[in-house]
């Protein structure tokens, strides 16, 4: 399941632009500064991989990197800026919810939620419009390591309280704890990506 080789394929602005070929793909998803990016780099230990604009404002792709020349790992437009308006809102351009609800060869979304703070609205709802969508979800919990987050409370509390709330919605998706500054969780998620495609 490890990854030998990653090669950039492309940037699509709509989700009829994107690759064609039928490879199984993951999208990335996330909060703007959830660790995407150092997710992406742990994952190919490659520094220089991840491409994505970081700032808001600049245009939105999406990026599909060909994995062992056999999947695609899909780094979407981050949301909830916290610069935007209404951050707590679901806000995405309609062209990833057009890549969601038209991308057959989409085995799941790894939906990043930041195991440092406590759950935010936009995770949840994110997390309940895809569900609603019938696309399958694995939730990816980053900075796993950090003994203390935001309010004071710990990863572990933080994601039981994410857990507990996610109990109101009708999605129950597997999920993996992570850290890119340890490596948890980085083989883990692997594994899970390669019996997720061979199901
Ligand atoms: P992105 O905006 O989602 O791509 O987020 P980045 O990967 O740029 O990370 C945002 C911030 O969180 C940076 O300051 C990172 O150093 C920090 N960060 C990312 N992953 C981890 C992690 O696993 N542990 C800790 N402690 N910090 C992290």
């Amino acid at each position: 399941s490890q990854i030998k080789e990653v090669e950039f394929v492309k940037s699509s602005e709509r989700a009829k632009d994107c690759p064609k070929d039928g490879r199984p793909e993951f999208a990335i998803l996330g909060r703007s500064n959830v660790g995407k990016s150092s997710l992406i780099n742990a994952l190919v230990r490659k520094k220089e991989v991840a491409l994505t604009s970081k700032k808001p404002g600049k245009t939105q792709l999406i990026n599909h990197f060909l994995v062992n020349k056999n999947w695609y790992l899909v780094d979407l437009p981050g949301y909830g800026f916290a610069k935007a308006p209404d951050s707590a809102r679901m806000d995405w351009s309609s062209f990833t919810k057009g890549y969601f609800l038209n991308r057959n060869t989409l085995v799941a979304v790894l939906l990043l939620i930041d195991a440092s703070v406590p759950p935010q609205k936009i995770d949840l709802d994110c997390a309940n419009w895809l569900g609603r969508n019938d696309i399958p979800i694995t939730f990816v919990f980053t900075k796993c390591d950090k003994m203390k987050g935001g309010k004071g409370t710990r990863p572990a509390e933080n994601i039981r309280n994410f857990q507990e709330l996610m109990r109101h919605y009708r999605v129950h998706p597997p999920w993996i704890l992570t850290s890119s500054v340890t490596g948890l969780g980085r083989d883990d998620l692997l594994l899970h990506m390669s019996q997720l495609r061979n199901y």
